[in-house]
């Protein structure tokens, strides 16, 4: 959520931060401002998009070497100039940037109040500059010790950043529950919130750790403390992603673009773990804790959105293959229950971002229950890979899209190699069988590269049923999460009300829905239950409803039934969701753009939520 982009050198700051903002605007926001320092602090900022922020500050004097960059995403007052960031403080010597909420904000704020103190805006980022000065001042410590004692003050997530007027070049960051990265270039330094806005001036960086404050003087060594007052040594790491990644290289949209991206993101996220010579599956990152999983009483996944669909996904591939008992949960839900957890259930925690806010709180809940923790994250060096005990990254690459696709058949795609070297430790598969399934999965990406020329038929479907208000997605066993992942994509991009169900639930509610104006769309593909998801087409064709049907190829009887048809490779029963998903992501993406909505950045949505 929201993005941070901070520069200190000897280039001017401004057209850093400006295409820093840019890099992130992916990641959902309302506001945006920059601050930049040169003898005094300057702030501009202005509600909407970044490209009103360079309207506002076109024209202006922006000289500067060090300065400080802000997409918001409001939590505690409405969008508007004023509660923009950055915040200078009642003096406005310091300007702060801050993603995250302060959840004690309120009692912090009236102390200062009864102090004497006025507030500009309405955020809880404003308090926490204003104690930050308050302390400053008071205890006669320098700004970095000043921000470590506020810190211990404050309940809550942050990733902040502070410029001083009383000190040029020195910049101070701090994190808890929300990310930040430290760029180290020649002669000069960067700070964001992923390394997006970095990865086009320098390839090191070291990521802040949980409520450490890191100390960034141009021309000298970076210092890192916890807000406990501990020394830590800086550890720079090199950034594996390349600029490439971060373009729309020709395609309209990001989504358009990482939709179509795959057939490779499916390939990256099983090479060198699948080995079909040596008929194989070798999970690196989770061999060290393979016993675990193979004793474990039962694997819950938690996770949210999108990454709740994958883990249902995995639920079915586990318990199929694998013969273990599998719970999915929303981390939400589950971090506020009182989960009943023990050192024989493992937990897979899966966050493209690996930045969800839920997810990774619902983590240190089972951790403290003795539970281990696998994660399943598409973001090297994110949060939540760190909290987990060991995991596998999904090398989808960068999404930039809000909307997640490859993310989406990355974390599938995943799970399936998890669920199938387990399968072959515990024998759960004859030798053969498992041979027929990791051949399939080697030719996925092929198949998705053919899924992918269905444009014609989905676009003539997106152009009928653009102006509809309501769709409903209905698939059963491996297809029901397909189900649920294709109404929310429609939902998330196209504002269209959508539902997925698995589709004999429908008898139990969501029939009385179905007339003649009434597109549903069923995953109807040739294996599983097929013979039952017919009856559930005829009984939506008795009642006059539209179907749309993702078929197998070659298929007849549901081709008779269904008003539109498309077409999908044949594939082992437990793959289709790899293959299924594909025209509903396109579907969506068509349907939205028909409709003049803003595909890469919809409306309320962030990219990373990284607040609960
Ligand atoms: N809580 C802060 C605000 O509402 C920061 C929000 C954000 O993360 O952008 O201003």
């Amino acid at each position: 959520m929201c993005g941070i982009v901070v520069y200190v050198g000897s280039k001017q700051a401004s057209p850093i931060l400006m295409k820093g903002l840019k890099r992130l605007e992916y990641r959902g926001y309302d506001s945006a401002g920059i601050a930049l320092l040169n003898k005094n602090v300057r702030v501009f900022k202005s509600k909407g998009k970044v490209a009103d922020l360079e309207k506002h500050i076109a024209g202006q004097n922006l000289e500067a070497t060090v300065g400080i960059a802000h997409t918001r995403w409001a939590t505690h007052g409405e969008p508007n100039n004023i509660n923009a960031h950055p915040h200078y403080s009642q003096s406005k010597e310091l300007a702060i940037i801050h993603n995250g909420i302060i959840e004690n904000y309120d009692s912090l704020k009236k102390e200062l109040v009864n102090r004497g103190y006025v507030f500009e805006s309405d955020t809880d980022t404003e308090v926490l500059i204003y104690l930050i000065e308050d302390i400053q001042k008071n205890e006669q410590v320098d700004l970095f010790e000043a921000v470590r004692i506020a810190l211990n003050q404050v309940i809550g997530a942050y990733a902040i950043v502070i410029i001083s007027k009383n000190e040029p070049n020195v910049l101070i960051g701090a994190r808890k529950g929300s990310p930040l990265v430290i760029g180290v270039g020649e002669g000069e330094y960067y700070i964001a919130s992923d390394a997006s806005p970095i990865i086009e001036y320098t390839k090191h960086v070291v990521y802040l750790e949980e409520e450490e404050v890191a100390f960034v003087k141009l021309n000298h060594p970076l210092k890192i403390k916890t807000i406990k007052n501990q020394e830590k040594t800086p550890y720079i790491e090199k950034l594996e992603m390349n600029l490439s990644e971060l373009e729309k290289e020709g395609f309209e949209h990001f989504m358009l673009k990482e939709i179509y991206e795959q057939p490779r993101s499916i390939r990256d996220s099983f090479r060198g773990r699948l080995n079909l010579e040596q008929g194989i599956v070798n999970m690196g990152g989770i061999n060290e804790y393979e016993q675990k999983l193979l004793n474990a009483r039962r694997i819950i996944i938690i996770a949210c959105g999108t990454s709740w669909h994958a883990g249902l996904v995995g639920e079915y591939l586990f318990e199929d293959l694998a013969r273990i008992p599998v719970e999915v949960e929303y981390a939400s839900e589950f971090r506020y229950r009182n989960p009943i957890l023990t050192e024989d259930d493992v937990v897979i925690a899966i966050s493209q971002s690996g930045e969800t806010a839920d997810t990774l709180a619902a983590i240190e809940l089972a951790k403290s229950k003795g539970a281990t923790i696998l994660g399943v994250c598409n973001v090297v060096g994110s949060s939540i890979a760190r909290a987990a005990h060991a995991g596998a990254f999904t090398h989808a690459g960068p999404e930039i899209g809000v909307a997640s696709t490859k993310a989406f058949t990355a974390q599938v795609t995943v799970l399936t190699l998890m669920a199938l070297a387990l399968a072959q430790r515990k024998g759960t598969l004859t030798s053969t069988r498992f041979m027929e399934i990791l051949t399939e999965i080697n030719s996925i990406p092929e198949k998705v590269e053919k899924t992918l020329k269905t444009s014609q038929q989905v676009i003539e479907i997106a152009e009928k049923f653009k102006d509809v208000r309501n769709f409903l997605y209905l698939g059963r066993g491996y297809n029901f999460p397909v189900a649920l992942e294709g109404a929310l994509k429609l939902k998330e991009i196209s504002y269209i009300h959508a539902e997925g169900y698995p589709a004999a639930e429908m008898k139990h509610g969501p029939i009385a829905l179905i007339d003649a104006d009434m597109p549903i769309v069923f995953i109807a593909t040739n294996k599983g239950t097929y013979v039952k998801v017919v009856s559930n087409i005829l009984e939506v064709k008795a009642r006059k409803g539209i179907v749309i049907a993702i078929v197998t190829e070659g298929d007849i009887q549901v081709k008779e039934l269904a008003d539109y048809v498309i077409e999908i490779p044949e594939t082992e029963e437990m793959l289709v969701p790899l293959l299924a998903t594909i025209p509903l992501q396109k579907l969506s993406y068509h349907i939205a753009v028909m409709r003049g909505c803003n595909v890469d950045q919809p409306r309320n949505l962030a990219k990373s939520v990284t607040v609960e």
